[in-house]
């Protein structure tokens, strides 16, 4: 059984603490690999590799951070298809959705590479009698990230090229679930060059995240995963002085207008909702019909999710993979099965699924609620599967209403032909991210993501300039150069003031 190794100051660390996790190929159900869960000793070691590392990195210049950053993204882009290779084995989904996580995870490293412009500060001459001032962003120390399953490379690419960029150095503690690609991504950055113990990679479970939340040395968390565990990281990293964005579960909400283009808008319900096996903080979870398409709408989503061919991540063939783990394809199952009894139609049900020569994979079909009611399971959770729910509204109002009752509020979408509710939408909606007939709208790099309500607890979005504002903290230096020929002031005990 092979065991995934830690990676701490710049070489791997076998896991000493005794306990390890199963990590599956989801394809097969076979546990081919088991990864080490630290101790709070391990952690330990990790915080004090980035520790130390921090006293030369932390000063290093700008020319060389960026330089290295280069490095590391040409390598990247080098490994395109060995780390999307990697995601699909562990996670399980299809290469071509693995790419284009690598692809926007690169987009961060691109953003990185050019904080030499984002990280120039600003200055103010002459504000008083020979007097200047000049604001500064300097580096916090040691910062950690924690990370979920299911975009094992893009996430942790959303935080440590940044924060390192800045002049922090990172403990990553990835998903347990598919660990492999954390430390493959840490590999190559020390390739690039990147000094020892600046990026560190633990893994582990509650243990080693309660020990990075409470360990003095960290100074900042950077949390994305499920809505329960951002709440509890944002309280006790909170409590315990960090500073810390902790981006949570969704539940996305797609309007269609009458006047939509019903085919454009079924084509992007159904990539939106089944690509990654729903397993995507952005995937489209609920489609709100407004006024009488809803039949129409239902038909088309349907003839086209009948057509998705499931299969193996690796089988260029396939459209979508398999979950996760059995036990989250079960709960998944648990939504359709239950979901008549809770009033709604079931148009496609996807459940006892299987896929020829893999029986044991974590196989589920794609599933499609109709008229689910508010009060449904189905909806009010977040299934992270293939099963997408429709509801029916009358009027835009209605269905805006609706969309934000939710409490959660990561990203939405409107398809319409009209530019004024589009605009009306945008302004009204209670969501960090918005698309106008666009599905997935996952901000460009230089642009930063984050939700609202409990999609998100804190008050920075993450990577853009939000990123760089979290991973820096504001220095502002008054400064006086007297003239010789000045006269002395004399003692002046007023508050000073400028003139
Ligand atoms: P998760 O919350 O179970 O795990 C996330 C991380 O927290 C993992 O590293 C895990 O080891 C750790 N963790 C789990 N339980 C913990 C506990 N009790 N105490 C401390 N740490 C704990 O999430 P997941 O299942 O890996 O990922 C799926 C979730 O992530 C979904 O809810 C999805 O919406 C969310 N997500 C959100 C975004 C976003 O940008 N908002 C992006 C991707 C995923």
């Amino acid at each position: 059984m092979k065991s995934i190794a830690h990676w701490i100051n710049g070489k791997p660390a076998e896991g000493v603490s005794g306990r390890h996790s199963p990590v599956f190929d989801p394809a097969t159900g076979i546990q081919d690999k088991q990864t080490p869960l630290a101790s709070v000793e391990e952690v330990d070691a990790a915080v004090a590799a980035a520790r130390d590392a921090y006293a030369t990195w932390g000063t290093l210049s700008l020319a060389k951070r960026s330089g290295i950053l280069f490095a590391f993204r040409a390598l990247l882009d080098a490994h395109r298809d060995e780390i999307a290779g990697l995601i699909t084995a562990e996670h399980g989904k299809v290469h071509s959705d693995a790419l284009g996580e690598v692809a926007r995870g690169l987009e961060i490293v691109d953003l990185a590479c050019g904080i030499t412009v984002q990280l120039k500060g600003e200055l103010s001459t002459e504000v008083a009698s020979r007097v200047d001032v000049a604001s500064i962003r300097q580096p916090l120390g040691v910062v950690a990230g924690i990370t979920p399953f299911n975009f094992p490379a893009m996430v942790p690419m959303w935080m440590f090229p940044l924060a390192i960029a800045c002049g922090n150095t990172f403990v990553l503690k990835p998903s347990e679930k598919d660990p492999s690609t954390a430390v493959r991504l840490a590999e190559l950055f020390a390739e690039a060059g990147l000094p020892d113990g600046v990026l560190n990679v633990v893994h582990g479970d509650k243990v080693a995240v309660d020990r990075l939340l409470e360990h003095p040395d960290v100074k900042a968390i950077s949390f994305v995963g499920s809505t329960p565990i951002a709440r509890y990281i944002h309280t006790t990293a909170s409590a315990n002085g960090k500073r810390v964005q902790a981006l949570g579960g969704a539940k996305n909400h797609m309007l269609v207008l009458p006047d939509a283009d019903l085919d454009a808008a079924a084509d992007a319900a159904v990539s939106a909702a089944y690509g990654s096996t729903g397993e995507r903080c952005m995937a489209i979870a609920a489609v709100v019909a407004v006024g009488a398409i809803g039949d129409e709408l239902v038909d088309k989503i349907r003839e086209r999710a009948e057509k998705i061919k499931i299969g193996p991540g690796n089988d260029p063939a396939s459209e979508m993979g398999p979950l996760i783990t059995a036990a989250h394809r079960d709960k998944v199952a648990s939504y359709v099965t239950g979901a008549a009894a809770q009033g709604s139609e079931v148009v496609l049900d996807g459940t006892g699924h299987t896929v020829e020569g893999h029986e044991n994979g974590h196989w589920i079909g794609l599933s499609l609620l109709d008229k689910v009611p508010v009060t449904a399971d189905a909806y009010r959770d977040e299934i992270f599967g293939p099963v997408l729910c429709v509801l029916r509204v009358d009027t835009y109002d209605e269905g805006v209403a609706l969309i934000n009752s939710s409490p959660f509020g990561n990203g939405t979408a409107i398809f319409t032909r009209d530019g004024g509710a589009a605009r009306r939408f945008q302004l009204e909606i209670e969501a960090g991210m918005v698309g106008v007939n666009v599905p997935i709208p996952v901000p460009v790099g230089y642009h930063s993501f984050g939700g609202w309500k409990d999609s998100l607890f804190g008050d920075h979005h993450i990577y853009g300039n939000d990123g760089t504002h979290f991973y820096t903290r504001g220095k502002v230096v008054t400064t006086r150069w007297p003239d010789p020929a000045d006269v002395p002031t004399g003692v002046e005990l007023g508050f000073p003031r400028n003139h």
